[in-house]
């Protein structure tokens, strides 16, 4: 291999597929006359024993060590708020290499640990009710900064470790496929973070040429259609996507989606939570076989909405099963610490007041 100049940013092994990182590594120990079992360990202190640098590989020779760090990045989310919602969901600011945040969610529930990962840093997507859609978009993550929020976590003393990946933080994964596609395989590869593809479901909002691309993986990863609204011009004036993506469309592309695929719906006081709401939801649904989760609007940063009283929204899970529906209602979780999309951000930045009192809001890191 050739020495990289000095101009040239040297490329960062977190941003690589599994077979990818893997094959550079295996290149560059080739060209040093070093074994290639030595590729798949550095591989192996990545992902899967993470260290945050080259030096702290101290399994491989000294020289082996500053000769990576001379031809490879390792780069490390830098991590600025910790917070600790009352009921154990924990949510995490992230400061990125050029100033910019984003928040990743730990949410245990039993035996799983989910953890609620962004794609992009902002959301260039606009929806009425979302804290993300207010600040705008500001740039597409890297695999090394998506992927690399679960390496963070983990990476933690002590570590937390996922058993399910839900892509609803912040931005819109399926317009940003280019590095979304590797995250995946980083995810679920069983030589990187391993977890099951039926365990890490992508949130769209109906991006229909990333639900093509998602749906030609082979892997079963799950698909959650952001619906929202049950007719094209309630959903227009919720989720401007909807007029390049109209609903017919995007019901028609789960439909063809090969695995089931869930919708979610956040429920919004007094707009999208009658009775004829239901009964055109239910129609959508069993149009596509899909599955509902209802999901109580997060009060943080709510634009102006206001939530469905439980009641309502119980009536509501009725009457769609009524019509053969399955549904389920999610619980909020991490009320006190606004740990609705793009809310924590939002909080830094100073746009809205804490919600919660200080002794079980923040746990300063930085
Ligand atoms: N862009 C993708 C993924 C990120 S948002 C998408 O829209 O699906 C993840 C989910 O959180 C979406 O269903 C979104 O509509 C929902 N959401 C945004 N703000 C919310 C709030 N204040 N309360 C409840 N859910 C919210």
């Amino acid at each position: 291999m050739t020495a990289v100049p000095e101009s040239t940013p040297l490329p960062d092994l977190l941003d690589f597929a599994p077979d990818a990182a893997i094959a550079l590594l295996q290149e560059w120990m080739a060209d040093r006359g070093e074994p290639a079992y030595r590729a798949t360990q550095v591989f192996g202190r990545l992902w899967q024993r993470p260290v945050d640098s080259f030096e702290a590989m101290t399994e491989l020779p000294k020289p082996l060590r500053e000769a990576l760090a001379q031809s490879f990045r390792l780069s490390s989310l830098e991590l600025a708020t910790r917070q600790r919602s009352n009921d154990g969901t924990e949510k995490f600011l992230f400061r990125l290499h050029d100033g910019q945040f984003i928040e990743t969610v730990a949410i245990p529930d039993g035996d799983r640990m989910t953890f609620c990962i962004s794609s992009q840093a902002g959301c260039a997507l606009k929806c009425a009710f979302c804290a993300t859609g207010v600040m705008g978009f500001q740039r597409n993550l890297h695999p090394s900064e998506i992927a690399g929020q679960v390496r963070a976590l983990r990476m933690l003393e002590p570590p937390i470790i996922p058993t399910n990946i839900v892509f609803m933080g912040m931005g819109e994964p399926l317009m940003n496929w280019k590095a979304v596609s590797p995250s995946l395989s980083l995810l679920n590869d069983a030589r990187a973070l391993g977890i099951g593809a039926r365990h890490i479901t992508i949130s769209t909002v109906g991006i229909l040429p990333g639900i093509i691309a998602l749906g030609e993986r082979p892997e079963q990863f799950r698909l959650a259609i952001s619906i929202h609204a049950p007719s094209d011009a309630l959903r227009k004036t919720l989720m401007p996507v909807n007029t390049k993506y109209p609903l017919a469309e995007v019901i028609e592309a789960a439909r063809q989606f090969d695995r089931r695929v869930t919708f979610e719906y956040v429920m919004l006081g007094g707009v999208n939570d009658q009775p004829e709401h239901a009964a055109q939801l239910a129609q959508l649904a069993r149009d596509c076989r899909a599955f509902v989760n209802l999901i109580p609007l997060h009060p943080g940063g709510s634009m102006g909405f206001t939530p469905t009283s439980a009641p309502v929204i119980t009536a509501f899970a009725k009457a769609l099963r009524a019509r053969g529906v399955e549904t389920a209602v999610r619980r909020s979780r991490g009320l006190d610490i606004a740990a609705a999309c793009g809310q924590l951000r939002t909080e830094r930045l100073g746009r809205r007041a804490p919600i919660a009192s200080d002794e079980d809001r923040e746990i300063h890191i930085a």
